[in-house]
């Protein structure tokens, strides 16, 4: 089949926003999709900035009436249980966008498919992507897939998108995937039902709960009374006595008296479940014939809720420079190069502030207590306002807590090696 100019591998958040973006300017674009949607997905918790790429997409009205909490705020809740002060979005800037969402992604990243759908872009479900297909001068022209009767199909376009998610298939296939040297932590997590939430603003707020060794809760608050509650930290002191899930989750609930006192009222409601393999980078952004968006190009430890926003606007700028890949007919890898360093300036200023969150001396109370000023532009970072001079807020961070060095990969790579999977 070569009746397509794009073919997007996983039609999840990044690759369904790629899909419609291209779809909007004339593009013939093909999603293949492993899954049948809606399926379950973790990372619920939006950043105000994901509102513009949804506005682009004209999805703004269908957020307001979906079934999604309104969360006007991120909050820290320190070992002894006392909450920081809220960083309220609409304090630092006066726009609807500073008001964002807590959402089931099983419905969202649906409404984002459809509306691909909508748009004319085809969408094969069930349809897992295997290999792809190179020509004689080392460009993707395309994929082969497989369906659930195993019967092979093979997909031809001048472009492909790599928006697998986690499963990184480009990536892994020219092991370009780097793990980040420091951030190897465990994420266990589970849903409640009928757990405490805050009053009036607050009640929406993603909570960011401390356990020991620099370990965390998320707490977000869902839809139908439910929340989403999951632990973060190094597996050597999650599995330090156990290797069952529900005994480890049930343990590090009672070190965060926040945590145990708004679980005292819930039910849970859903299995436990794991991941590992936390934060990686793959080496290269592109090569010829194929660019990599969302976590299928990054993966960044979710403590600052980044991933959606970063896959919604990777989506976007890499379709923005594939349809001009298709208008110029050049599908070099370096066409990429802007994409990639602007994705990597997005993701460091993010990676830093990780970094510190994860410095055992450092606390942002601290930080705020002698720098106040420095509380805008740490903002800035929590809301998805990425691209700007953030050069005196890290100058000034590392005084305070030990920042990383840049990541010197992320670029394009026009010479892939021609392996399959
Ligand atoms: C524990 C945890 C908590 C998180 N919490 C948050 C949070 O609160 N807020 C936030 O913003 N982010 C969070 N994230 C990150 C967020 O979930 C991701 O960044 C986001 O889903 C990335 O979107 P994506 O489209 O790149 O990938 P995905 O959403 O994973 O979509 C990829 C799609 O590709 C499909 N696919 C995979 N392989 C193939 C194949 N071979 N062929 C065809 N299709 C394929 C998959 O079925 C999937 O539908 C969290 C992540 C984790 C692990």
């Amino acid at each position: 089949m070569s009746d397509f100019d794009v073919i997007v591998m996983g039609g999840g958040p990044a690759g369904s926003t790629a899909a419609a973006t291209l779809a909007m300017r004339g593009r013939r674009v093909v999603v293949l999709e492993r899954e049948h949607f809606p399926r379950y997905h973790v990372g619920e918790s939006m950043m105000p900035f994901c509102y513009f790429t949804l506005e682009r997409l004209g999805l703004i009205e269908q957020m307001n009436s979906a079934r999604c909490i309104k969360k006007y705020s991120v909050q820290f809740a320190s070992l002894n249980g006392r909450v920081s002060q809220p960083f309220y979005f609409f304090q630092h800037y006066d726009h609807q966008s500073s008001t964002t969402w807590q959402i089931w992604r099983s419905e969202f990243d649906l409404m984002l498919l459809n509306n691909a759908r909508d748009k004319g872009v085809v969408v094969h479900e069930g349809m897992t992507v295997r290999e792809t297909i190179f020509d004689d001068n080392g460009f993707v022209v395309g994929v082969r897939a497989v369906d659930e009767a195993k019967n092979v199909h093979e997909f031809r376009a001048p472009m492909t998108i790599d928006a697998t998610g986690r499963s990184a298939v480009f990536a892994g296939q020219q092991r370009w995937k780097v793990r980040d040297p420091e951030l190897n932590k465990i994420a266990i997590w589970t849903y409640y039902k009928g757990a405490k939430r805050d009053e009036g603003y607050d009640e929406g707020a993603t909570t960011v709960a401390y356990i020991p060794e620099k370990g965390w809760f998320w707490y977000i608050p869902l839809a139908d009374d439910i929340v989403s509650v999951g632990v973060v930290a190094e597996a050597g002191y999650l599995y330090r006595d156990t290797r069952d899930l529900a005994a480890i989750f049930q343990r590090e609930t009672q070190a965060n008296p926040w945590i145990a006192d708004h679980l005292s009222t819930g039910e849970i409601c859903a299995p436990h479940r794991v991941t590992g393999e936390y934060s990686y980078r793959s080496r290269h952004c592109a090569a010829d014939g194929i660019v990599l968006v969302g976590d299928a190009f990054a993966f960044l430890d979710p403590v600052f809720s980044s991933g959606l926003f970063l896959a919604l606007r990777s989506g976007e700028i890499a379709a923005e420079q594939v349809d001009g890949a298709l208008t110029d007919g050049d599908y070099s890898a370096t066409r990429f190069d802007e994409y990639g360093r602007e994705m990597c300036r997005g993701i460091e200023a993010m990676r830093k502030l990780v970094y510190a969150f994860y410095d055992t001396d450092f606390t942002f109370k601290t930080l705020f207590m002698e720098r106040p000023d420095l509380r805008s532009p740490v903002t800035d970072c929590l809301i998805g306002d990425l691209w700007k001079d953030f050069d005196d807020l890290f100058a000034e961070l590392s005084r305070f807590a030990k920042l990383p060095e840049t990541l010197p990969y992320g670029s394009t790579e026009s010479k892939p090696t021609l392996a399959a999977l």
